[in-house]
């Protein structure tokens, strides 16, 4: 046998232990499958896709998800990933980005609805713009793609800027689920230069339909089992044997899994669980809540403004519909986390009820979620907490939305941080 072959027998022979099922995990084992290598994937939860998952709920009688995630045209790791794992097409699309607002305050309305191309022509369309702005007023845009460092995203845009309460605000939260004062600018800035500023093409809203678990989780696990990968849930990692600059067992608490020479190892569970599993690892903070709720309405629904509401001026942040599942998102909820579901039922309800213009109906069956560690705190100073993809053992790598992909804590993130952990073991001697 030549050289080559021989190292090519090496790495078919090799196992990349892959823990943590979350985007990111399911991302590694994806690519890694797809190259031909032996994947083994662990999670510690009984199901796939960690902060993105979807269950049966017994309330509504319907399946939903753990929270409402919206994905842009602009997020091409994620719609790889969909594509590579047989989700190809399951996200709905609205077919041109328009991202439609009502503020409670006053009741007014607006769109936002960026024009084709990277010249942004709609800031000089008044019917486009939002209302009470000038196009000078964009310009505060141009500040933001000069972010760097220290600067939060209030440095960049203060409260008192015509575009901060309309735009900026309900964006960071959105995007960084952090407040504009403690957010990074420059986070923000990588989305902005991913998406506002390519175009509408770029920023158009996908959602998946019939849920996470079966719209991007499901299709993936899929494809791994049919690939030969084995899947494990319910087992924990608990500790990383080592040996010199390499790890040589993994123990799951139900007896240990040796690594032989050439395996390896993608490590892509939550930031605390990894300072834990490696403790000279520094990992940056956990961030905010993101509390949703879901409703199930019955009867038609008056209002049509697109699968996606943003609300001003409310407690309710965006709306989503799905079929007769509305879906509300509060990102940087801590102040809310702590009060009784039933109480903020009530309010998210009322909030609902106004901006869909639905009258005074009695609050139907909901649940309440609150995900307290939804993403790390994406603080300048967090940014500087985000680990790479190599370690200090050699065939080891993070993967995480929390690792340093230069990209906010998404989908999109969690998926390049994956891929990155893949491509990196691919280019391994013995992958
Ligand atoms: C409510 C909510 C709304 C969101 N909205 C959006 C959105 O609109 N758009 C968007 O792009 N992103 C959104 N996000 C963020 C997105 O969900 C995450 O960025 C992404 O899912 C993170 O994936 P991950 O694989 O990095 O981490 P995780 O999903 O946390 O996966 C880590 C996995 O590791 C497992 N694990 C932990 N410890 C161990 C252990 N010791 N042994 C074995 N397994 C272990 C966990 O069970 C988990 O399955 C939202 C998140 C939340 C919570």
């Amino acid at each position: 046998m030549g050289r080559g072959a021989s190292r090519i027998a090496a790495a078919a022979m090799a196992t990349v232990h892959i823990v943590g099922a979350g985007m990111a995990g399911l991302a590694a084992a994806v690519r890694l499958a797809r190259r031909g290598r032996r994947v083994v994937l662990y999670d510690r939860a009984p199901m796939a896709g960690g902060r993105c998952r979807s269950y049966y709920d017994t309330a509504l009688d319907r399946l939903i998800d753990n929270g409402n995630h919206l994905l842009l045209s602009a997020n091409r790791a994620a719609l790889a990933f969909m594509r590579d794992s047989g989700g190809q097409g399951r996200l709905r699309g609205s077919g041109s980005a328009r991202f439609a607002f009502t503020d409670l305050a006053d009741g007014t309305s607006f769109a936002v609805r960026p024009n084709a191309g990277p010249l942004p022509w709609w800031i000089w369309a008044s019917g486009r713009r939002i209302p009470g702005t000038q196009p000078s007023d964009y310009l505060s845009g141009l500040a933001f793609l000069r972010a760097r460092g220290q600067a939060t995203v209030a440095d960049i845009v203060g409260n008192e800027d015509p575009l901060f309460r309309p735009f900026w605000e309900p964006l960071t939260l959105a995007v960084l689920n952090t407040t504009p004062d403690r957010a990074a600018a420059s986070l923000l800035a990588a989305v902005l230069r991913r998406t506002f500023a390519w175009g509408e093409q770029r920023c158009r809203p996908l959602i998946a339909e019939r849920g996470l678990g079966p719209d991007l989780v499901d299709p993936a696990v899929g494809y791994l089992i049919a690939s030969g990968a084995e899947v494990a849930f319910g087992r924990r990692l608990r500790r990383i044997g080592r040996d010199g600059g390499r790890a040589v067992s993994l123990d799951f608490g139900d007896g240990e899994v040796a690594l032989k020479a050439s395996d390896s190892v993608v490590l892509a569970v939550p930031p605390s669980a990894a300072g834990e599993l490696l403790p000279e690892l520094q990992v940056p903070e956990d961030g905010d809540t993101i509390l949703n709720a879901h409703f199930r309405v019955d009867g038609p629904l008056p209002h049509d403004d697109g699968p996606i509401l943003g609300l001003l001026g409310s407690t309710a942040q965006w709306v989503f519909s799905r079929g007769d599942v509305i879906s509300v998102t509060v990102s940087a909820a801590g102040d809310l986390a702590d009060r009784p579901a039933s109480e903020l039922a009530e309010t998210l309800w009322a909030d609902v009820a106004k901006a869909m213009r639905l009258g005074a109906r009695p609050l139907p069956a909901h649940r309440i979620i609150k995900e307290r560690r939804a993403t790390f705190a994406q603080t300048p100073e967090n940014l500087l907490r985000r680990p790479g993809t190599r370690t200090r053992l050699d065939n080891l790598m993070l993967a995480g939305d929390w690792t340093d992909t230069g990209l906010p804590a998404t989908i999109e993130g969690a998926v390049t941080s994956g891929q990155r952990a893949a491509s990196a073991l691919l280019r391994r001697r013995h992958g």
